[in-house]
């Protein structure tokens, strides 16, 4: 089994991603708009189930974080008291020769495009995208999209409290998407200005904040391992004391080894009391905690590991591309884990023109998708149909033959050892909930 070579595995993936439905330029038909992406039918089934697994493992599976969906839009003073308005900025320059703009942080001394040495002066540029709410577009009706999902958990901290009643440790989390308009965007959905994110806030006593950022670490790298990711390719970084946010303590990155280099999946800070405190003031309510026992109050330390949805679906689909020369051809396969395949089974009938084995598929097909993602296919020759299947990453491929009217028994073919086997009918169900349960990686 052959990892496609470093130098065109990113080209082979976007590729890929078009042809099979993952990824599309955004507004294609009208020359596309710079680093907006759609995803297409089996895209959006990856994302969401991306999506699904951070859910069930940050939240379902644990009994001290709790979901919340906050709006995207919110009062232009959250951004004051965050810090936004005043440093989320990046520090633009122009080269003096090919008048190409970069992030002045990103280039070293050397201009990246033209090879020239001589900038223009550095020029903060903040990267909240604003925009104007009602009939008036003066500044009294300036509003930001937001550029993070954490400052609508962190708004909302006294009304999950009060409602939940929940004691320190705990962590309340979100999916959404944020906006930044990014002056460098750019491979592929790896840097967009349009995003979705994924973030817990984690609440805790001050003295306890060390053990449960290391905790968190541990945990969110091992996510991406369950999951399937090979281990080799992710590694932690800690930040150093430059890069840190003036507030943080520590932070350190889970970071993907991409074709284009080593680069950030999500970062996971010690933000200290920083958030709850800048909100406190700025609002004038007292977001202070209070020990039911010592009835002593003060402002829990937050950690938070911040990801994005994009980023990891992106690192995911990278991981998965696999070629194998099979009898001197390339074969294409995604090797999906079982819960993030788009696509977990595909049934064919072996000729479309026999009625009875199309009727038997189609009943199969149904059968199977009350529990597994399932589609039908018969619009090709058997050998092309797997090819395809394959090729997205679908677990199992199951094709009624003319044998299957008579013996009741169908043939299931691994997507990874390429093994045929014959199961019956009746027994399917349970032939395939032992198999995944198998591939439960
Ligand atoms: P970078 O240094 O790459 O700009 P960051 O450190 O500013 O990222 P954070 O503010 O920590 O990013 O955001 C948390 C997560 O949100 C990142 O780890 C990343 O997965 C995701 N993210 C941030 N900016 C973008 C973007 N422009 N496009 C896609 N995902 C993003």
């Amino acid at each position: 089994m052959n990892k496609a070579s470093t130098s065109d595995l990113m080209e082979k993936v976007v590729s890929l991603c078009k042809r099979r439905g993952f990824i599309f330029q955004s507004s294609e038909i009208y020359g596309g708009l710079g680093s907006a992406w759609d995803y297409g039918p089996l895209g959006v089934e990856l994302k969401r189930n991306v999506k699904n697994a951070w859910w069930k493992s940050v939240i379902h599976g644990r009994d001290d974080v709790m979901g919340l969906d906050t709006s995207i839009l919110m009062h232009p003073e959250v951004w004051r008291a965050s810090g936004h308005t005043e440093n989320f900025t990046d520090i633009l320059v122009d080269c003096k020769k090919c008048k190409k703009r970069f992030r002045a942080d990103k280039i070293g001394n050397q201009c990246p495009n033209c090879g020239g040495k001589e900038f223009t002066e550095g020029r903060a540029f903040n990267l909240m995208l604003k925009t104007f709410l009602g009939a008036l577009e003066d500044e009294s009706a300036v509003c930001y999209l937001r550029p993070e999902t954490a400052q609508g958990i962190f708004v909302n901290f006294m009304n999950v409290l009060d409602t939940s009643r929940k004691r320190l440790p705990f962590g309340i989390a979100q999916i959404g998407k944020s906006f930044r308009n990014e002056i460098t965007p750019g491979n592929f959905t790896f840097r967009t200005r349009e995003f979705e994110q994924m973030e817990i806030e984690y609440f805790c006593r001050p003295q306890d904040a060390d053990a449960a950022h290391e905790k968190w670490i541990a945990d969110r790298f091992q996510w991406y391992v369950d999951l399937g990711m090979t281990k080799s390719n992710l590694r932690l970084r800690a930040h150093d004391i430059t890069e840190l946010a003036h507030y943080a303590k520590g932070c350190t990155d889970i970071e993907y080894n991409f074709p284009f280099g080593w680069s950030e999946l999500e970062g996971i800070a010690n933000r200290t009391d920083f958030d709850l405190k800048q909100h406190s003031q700025f609002s004038g309510k007292d977001l202070r905690y209070q020990d039911n026992l010592t009835n002593e109050k003060f402002f829990p330390y937050i950690i938070e590991p911040s990801g994005g949805v994009d980023r990891a679906t992106l690192a995911f689909l990278v991981d998965a591309y696999h070629e194998e020369q099979i009898e001197g051809e390339t074969r294409v396969v995604l090797r999906f884990s079982k819960e993030l395949a788009p696509t977990k089974i595909a049934v064919f009938p072996l000729l479309k023109k026999n009625a009875e084995l199309v009727t038997l598929a189609k009943k199969i097909k149904n059968e199977l998708s009350k529990e597994y993602v399932t589609v039908y296919d018969d619009t090709a020759a058997i050998g092309k149909l797997y090819r395809r299947q394959d090729e997205v990453g679908t677990f199992f491929c199951i094709t009624v033959d003319v044998q299957s009217l008579e013996d009741k028994q169908v043939t299931v073919r691994d997507r990874d050892t390429m093994k045929q086997e014959r199961v019956p009918v009746a027994g399917l169900k349970n032939y395939l909930a032992d198999q995944f349960l198998k591939n439960n990686s």
